[in-house]
């Protein structure tokens, strides 16, 4: 039995604290704390009929010091981020100086520059190791499941993966003309970036949303997708030894892609500071101010995720084709948690992988991305938690 600490009360807080909350033979207590304690208290309000108990708690996770008071008095035994990109070196920080496990579901970004990476949290590695603290990088759905999913395919049925798409596809409809799944300015700042793939060991980049290519999804049906870079292929060019191409496809509405390029046209997704009647206005941040929160957006979401990575490669000197993906109903997910499927995809596998911390089956010194643990007891509790996995191996490729 354990205690955790849950810092952010977004969407994904929301699904980490209702799913650690059907495991209080592993979780015993959390504390939920964010920036905005209302926003703690009303998801703890929303939990009913659970024997875990829950506390809640104000703190600004870019200071560390704060976090480390915060630890010393509730001692968890680890430490679950799902605040924002720009908070996990700070919380990194504090949970060495409070002896803490840590976890997270996206890797740094710099708030003033619009780039992540992974160099910043892996500089963590000797400090992480010398304290005796395993850290998990990354452990949402995508980065997350999709490098359970490439330890998995790896483990069981290639002895080389030459090449992995990872497609991520969304056929949840809210009825409204503009709004994102997820943090407004992450996922803003993702899509415009420049996309990027790796191929025969070097990194190829392209113009943002240039490369576009159909599939049909089961349960989804044909959608557009899109080439991006995403951060978990960094991570897996370098742990999927031999590996010759990995790409990321992500399906956009062309409705989306029109609003997004018109805000774009017009200045609105520049995170450089204007002047405004005296004011120092970032553009990204005001139109976050004005988009909805994408927490408004579960009830109204109606359709399916579907989630997953195509490997080809060899075993036992034959070529092999394997498709291994979920598929996550937004209606299922609200009436379960009060989440759309988006944070339910992210929260149900930072759960899983906190268990895995916390049961001693994924606690090894030092930082980490999750291929390299033991994908098996996690692959079996996706399917017990409500993320069940989809095996194919005959699947549709992308040319
Ligand atoms: P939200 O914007 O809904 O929630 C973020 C929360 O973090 C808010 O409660 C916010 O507080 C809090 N927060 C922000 N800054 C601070 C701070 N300095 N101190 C304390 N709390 C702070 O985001 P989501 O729940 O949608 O996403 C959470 C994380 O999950 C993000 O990092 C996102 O990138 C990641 N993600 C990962 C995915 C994956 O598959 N790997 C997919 C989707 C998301 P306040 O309420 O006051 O604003």
């Amino acid at each position: 039995m354990a205690r955790a600490l849950i810092i952010g009360a977004g969407g994904v807080a929301n699904v980490v604290v209702h799913k650690c909350c059907q495991h209080p033979d592993v979780f015993e207590d959390l504390m939920i704390a964010s920036r905005t304690l209302s926003k703690c208290d009303a998801i703890k309000a929303s939990v009913k009929g659970t024997k875990t108990r829950i506390r809640t708690a104000q703190v600004d996770a870019d200071k560390a010091d704060e976090v480390v008071e915060l630890m010393r008095r509730f001692k968890p035994d680890i430490l679950i981020n799902v605040a924002l990109p720009y908070q996990d070196l700070s919380l990194m920080e504090a949970c060495l100086a409070a002896g803490v496990h840590y976890l997270d579901t996206a890797n740094y970004e710099p708030p003033e520059v619009a780039h992540f990476e992974y160099k910043w949290q892996w500089a963590y590695r000797e400090k992480f190791r010398k304290a005796g603290l395993t850290a998990v990088l990354g452990c949402g759905f995508d980065p997350g499941v999709t490098g359970v999913f490439s330890a998995y395919a790896l483990k069981h049925h290639f002895d080389r993966i030459e090449t992995l798409d990872i497609l991520d596809a969304n056929g949840g409809d809210h009825g409204l003309p503009f709004a994102t799944n997820f943090n407004p300015e992450i996922n803003i700042r993702e899509i415009t970036a420049k996309g990027r793939y790796f191929e025969d060991g070097a990194w190829i980049e392209t113009e943002p949303l240039a490369v576009k290519r159909k599939y049909d999804f089961a349960q989804i049906g044909v959608k557009d997708m899109y080439l991006l870079h995403h951060e978990e292929l960094e991570s897996l060019a370098q742990n999927l030894p031999g590996i010759r191409r990995i790409r990321f496809w992500m399906t956009f509405s062309e409705k989306y892609i029109t609003h997004l390029r018109v805000l774009e046209n017009v200045g609105m997704t520049s995170i450089v500071p204007i002047d405004y009647r005296g004011q120092k206005i970032e553009p990204l941040q005001f139109l976050k101010a004005v988009l909805p929160d994408p927490a408004s957006l579960g009830p109204r979401t109606k359709g399916k995720t579907n989630i997953g990575c195509i490997f080809t490669g060899t075993k036992g000197g034959k070529k092999r084709k394997y498709y291994v993906y979920n598929v996550c109903d937004h209606q299922e997910c609200y009436a379960e948690v009060g989440s759309q499927a988006i944070s339910y995809t992210t929260g149900v596998p930072a759960m899983i992988g906190a268990m895995m911390v916390l049961k001693g089956l994924w606690r090894k010194p030092g930082v980490y991305n999750v291929e390299e643990f033991d994908p098996d007891p996690f692959m079996e509790q996706l399917n017990l938690c409500g993320l069940p996995w989809v095996e194919d191996s005959k699947p549709t490729m992308v040319d």
